[in-house]
């Protein structure tokens, strides 16, 4: 099955409304074990594919997930990236920022993180929360130790789209390709998780008093999300908004982003020339004595 993830594309310049992109989305497999076997599928071409790009060693792939709290992240990068080679992927989880990472601008901590090139890098939450939880809490900036901060904060959002539109368009320059993926999960949905992880002893360390008062921010972040994507979803970085109500789904779309991705690069195998095939013949001969 064909999943069509060009719908869930946020176009260079488009306005977001998230009101207007769904949560939910009839399911895209028929039975559970269905979904098993196109995960499967698509696992199974990542993983020749990243083996390619590993070989090819000119591009790289770097993937963004962000979300609210609940939506699925770290199952879908679990799911999605099972059965990959370790060697080949790597992921970088952010939370709250150090103090010597304050010390620096705010995209220095993620820099470092990028994938080399044959590699792809993950990043749960990135260099985004900072125009996300840091625009609902305007006490966090206030805590950033930036100079000449301007009385109307809309400046400083608007500066570090452009800060973040220019370093993706710097990186894709440079051999790497950035997707981006906002996991999109509805109030309801996220209510019904939080209980799950409140009732299920299991999860229970999974929840913290905070993820309670972040939801009570919920219209504040949906502004802040639909300003974010609409600033910054380019054609060379572009932003996908994943219904995310249903995490089989959900899992199946970033597979099948991710793999397209690959799937784009114009990729090969190095060649062998004529003087590497002699080279090799004549060590065929050497292990053959
Ligand atoms: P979790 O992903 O559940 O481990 O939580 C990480 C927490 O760190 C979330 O509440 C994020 O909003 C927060 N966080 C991530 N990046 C930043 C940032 N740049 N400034 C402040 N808080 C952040
Ligand atoms: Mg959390």
């Amino acid at each position: 099955m064909k999943i069509k993830t060009k719908d869930l594309r946020v176009r260079a310049g488009e306005s977001v409304d998230l009101k207007k992109w769904a949560t939910g989305v009839s399911a895209l497999y028929s039975s559970k074990e269905n979904y098993a076997e196109i995960l499967r599928e698509h696992v199974s071409k990542l993983s020749a594919l990243q083996e390619l790009l590993y070989a090819h060693n000119r591009y790289s792939v770097l993937l963004i997930l962000q979300a609210m709290d609940a939506a699925g992240k770290d199952g879908a990068i679990k799911h999605v990236m099972s059965g990959i080679n370790p060697i080949g992927c790597q992921v970088f989880s952010f939370g709250r920022p150090s103090t010597e990472e304050l010390d620096h601008d705010f995209l220095w901590r993620t820099y470092r993180c990028l994938p080399e090139r044959g590699r792809i890098g993950i990043f749960n939450r990135s260099y985004y929360e900072e125009v996300l939880v840091v625009r609902v809490h305007p006490e966090i900036l206030a805590g950033q130790l930036l100079p000449d901060l301007p009385e109307d904060t809309e400046q400083v959002w608007q500066d570090r789209y452009r800060s973040m539109n220019d370093f993706e368009a710097h990186q894709h320059r440079n051999g790497m390709r950035v997707v981006k993926i906002f996991l999109h999960v509805s109030k309801e949905e996220q209510r019904k998780r939080l209980l799950e992880r409140i009732d299920n002893p299991h999860k229970n360390w999974k929840f913290q008093s905070g993820d309670i008062k972040e939801r009570d921010l919920w219209k504040q972040y949906r502004a802040a999300y639909e300003d974010c994507l609409s600033a910054t979803s380019s054609k060379t970085a572009p932003w996908y908004v994943v219904p995310a109500d249903d995490k089989l789904s959900a899992r199946l779309f970033v597979s099948q982003i991710v793999l397209e991705t690959l799937e784009d690069l114009n990729m090969g195998y190095p060649e062998t020339t004529p003087e590497r095939r002699q080279e090799l013949e004549a060590m065929r001969k050497m292990l053959e004595v």
